[in-house]
């Protein structure tokens, strides 16, 4: 086996992305795979919760980026830099200028404007950390980023996690990496280099769209993707639109499943729901789309890939948002 990696992604956040991520990662490794998991989700992580983990082996500090500070001494108190700033990040505490740098962006507009060139930079500042566990309760490590609320370049963070976690996995394995919601920079950097997307949906019009724009950034990165309806059952109508798409896009659904209030029971238990409640509907299901993952996807990953990555890269545009010049 060489090494795969599998991220678990959603458009939209709350679909229960975490909770599939910590059953899969459990039953294959039940099943004797060798894997390691990787939190993706530096702004709320939470995959460490699912998997019951209380203590982190080692916690490394990530640097990134740049933020402004005042020389006191130099500073004469004009106010221009307080104007200029575009994120409000100049305070006046005591009488004196500071610079917030939970806030500031690093982005130079102030020491450009302040005439007595009073304003310096930190560079390489904690913008978030990388967390170890060499083995969950479950035997598999996991590697899990954190940001500093306010830090810029997630995206970067998650790149490193991701790294690390592929540096752990070695040559064979699977890397299984629970990606944040949405298709921002952190979700990109988690489906960067990836072959399959496992991509979790609920069954309403809001959780639809989502799915199509991450779908098209799968398909940017030509990553064989596939779908998981999640609570099926709430809303039939909504499953038949997503079938109708997932046809039409040739990505196979693999597994749907139902509504069941032992999900959030298993959640507070810090438990993955295979493991706390094994034998309810959810977990039967998550049993079957394991076993379908193994025989059909890691048994014959090349011939999967070739059958159900996109036959073209979507073109990826970004969105600019100019200002109104009036
Ligand atoms: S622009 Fe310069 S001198 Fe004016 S308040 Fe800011 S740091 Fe002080
Ligand atoms: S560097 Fe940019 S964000 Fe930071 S204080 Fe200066 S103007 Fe504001």
């Amino acid at each position: 086996m060489v090494a795969i990696e599998l991220v678990v992604a959603s458009g939209k956040g709350g679909v229960g992305k975490s909770t599939i991520s910590g059953s899969l990662a459990v039953l294959l490794a039940k099943d004797g795979f060798k894997l390691v998991t990787a939190d993706a989700d530096a702004e709320e992580p939470n995959l460490h919760i699912v998997l019951g983990v209380d203590k982190w082996d080692r916690v490394e500090d990530y640097h990134e980026g740049r933020t402004a500070y005042i020389l006191q001494e130099k500073c004469t108190k004009c106010n221009i830099c307080a104007e200029v700033c575009p994120f409000g990040a100049v305070e006046v505490v005591n009488g004196n200028y500071v610079i917030n740098e939970y806030i500031c962006e690093g982005c130079v507009t102030c020491s450009m404007a302040c005439p007595v060139k009073a304003i310096r930079y930190r560079f390489n500042v904690v913008a978030g950390h990388i967390r170890f566990v060499k083995a969950t309760r479950y035997g598999f490590p996991l590697v899990s980023g954190e940001s500093i609320p306010g830090r810029p370049n997630s995206g970067k963070l998650v790149t490193e996690v991701k790294n690390r976690a592929k540096a752990l996995l070695g040559t064979e394995g699977i890397l299984l990496l629970d990606a944040a919601a949405g298709i921002g920079c952190q979700v990109i950097s988690s489906l960067t280099g990836a072959q399959f997307a496992l991509l979790v949906v609920e069954p309403t019009k809001a959780s639809l769209n989502d799915l199509k724009r991450v779908h098209k950034l799968t398909k940017h990165f030509m990553i064989a993707s596939m779908i998981v309806i999640n609570k099926y059952d709430i809303n039939p109508d909504m499953v038949e639109e997503i079938k109708v798409y997932a046809k039409k896009e040739n990505v196979p659904i693999i597994g749907k499943i139902p509504f069941d209030e032992s999900v959030p029971r298993s959640i507070n238990m810090r438990k993955p729901v295979v493991e706390a409640f094994p034998d309810n509907p959810v977990s039967r299901e998550l049993r079957r789309i394991v076993d379908f993952i193994e025989k059909e996807i890691l048994g014959n990953w090349k011939l999967w890939y070739s059958r159900h990555r996109p036959k073209k890269p979507e073109p990826y545009i970004p969105v600019i948002i100019r200002p109104d010049r009036g």
